[in-house]
């Protein structure tokens, strides 16, 4: 049964005031609340200890806006994926993360999830989490001993743990930006809204310019492949990367590649489903994504 839950909520208006509300070492009985679509469903106490304050971050401007800085697009925490769909900017550079938030819940969700909110829930099941290894994004953490960045491929050490100490925040996430990159997406899961993911997969790859080549014959370089659901965390899978950098998207690459990737990840089985059937559909979500890109 979900108990009564009735924590003391602080509602902070800059940032220097939510760094002196989060006690270091809380161990959870004090913590952030963005969207509070995780949060809100683990305060019933039902999935482990529910926090005894939570600091509302909602009011806090340093942490919204999506931005160009140089070569980077910057998002901050509160972004919602509402926002994402409709951003401008996003659409400009980087449309596969539109198509990520698009996949999230359903508008609910999508209207108050935050960005932020996904990264320190750390689920292996975090929908956005295989992008950012993949588009080798940076998490800005802030919190009373000043900013630290952590790529996104370290900040996630194990089973929903992440590099932020309790009395940091997730600021903002930066993601360079590269003219030449490609990065598709692909969620799994048991229907298109309102699904917890069996399987992500995020593959990025810049091609070798080639001049006059169409892109099926260029080869591929900076190759990223990373998955949800198929370990404790987000992973990026590099053998599978190994297989394909400098490789051209031929059939031969993609058998190659997908059969690595199923050598590669050891799933498990879940009520979601089945550690055979992750492993196969991961191998074959890559070789039909290598296909589309070789078109053969
Ligand atoms: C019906 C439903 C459907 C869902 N569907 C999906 C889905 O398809 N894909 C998916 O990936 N997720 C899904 N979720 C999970 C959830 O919506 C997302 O993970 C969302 O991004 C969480 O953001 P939030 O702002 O609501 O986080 P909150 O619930 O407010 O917080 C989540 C966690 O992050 C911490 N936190 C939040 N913001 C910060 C910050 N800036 N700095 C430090 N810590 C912070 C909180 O303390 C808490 O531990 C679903 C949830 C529900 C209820």
């Amino acid at each position: 049964m979900p108990r009564p839950f009735e924590p003391a909520v602080d509602c902070p208006t800059s940032l220097a005031e939510a760094y002196s509300l989060l006690e270091p070492s809380a161990d959870g009985r004090v913590r952030p609340i963005a969207g509070g679509t995780d949060l809100m469903v683990q305060i019933t106490g039902e999935l482990g200890e529910p926090p005894e304050r939570v600091v509302d971050l909602w009011r806090l401007d340093e942490l919204r806006g999506i931005r160009e800085d140089g070569d980077a697009l910057v998002l901050g925490a509160l972004t919602t994926y509402t926002e994402l769909r409709r951003s401008p900017l996003i659409a400009r550079h980087l449309p596969v993360l539109a198509e990520v938030a698009a996949t999230i819940g359903a508008a609910q969700i999508q209207n108050r999830g935050t960005l932020g909110g996904n990264i320190a829930n750390a689920s292996p099941a975090g929908d956005t989490l295989p992008l950012l290894l993949a588009a080798d994004a940076e998490i800005v953490l802030g919190g009373p001993r000043g900013e630290r960045s952590v790529p996104a491929s370290e900040f996630f050490p194990a089973y929903r743990r992440t590099a932020r100490a309790d009395d940091e925040l997730v600021l903002r996430v930066r993601i360079p930006l590269r003219a030449d990159r490609q990065v598709r997406f692909r969620k799994v899961g048991t229907r298109r809204a309102q699904a917890i993911s069996k399987v992500v997969v995020a593959l990025s790859w810049s091609t070798d310019g080639g001049v006059g080549s169409t892109a099926s014959a260029r080869s591929w370089t900076h190759v990223r492949l990373a998955l949800g659901s198929v370990a404790p965390t987000p992973i990026r899978a590099l053998k599978t990367e190994a297989a394909l950098e400098g490789a051209i998207p031929t059939r031969e690459v993609g058998d190659l590649a997908a059969a690595t990737l199923e050598d590669e990840i050891q799933p498990i089985d879940d009520v979601r489903s089945t550690a055979d059937y992750r492993r196969a559909v991961a191998g074959r979500v890559l070789h039909r994504l290598i296909r589309d890109e070789g078109e053969w």
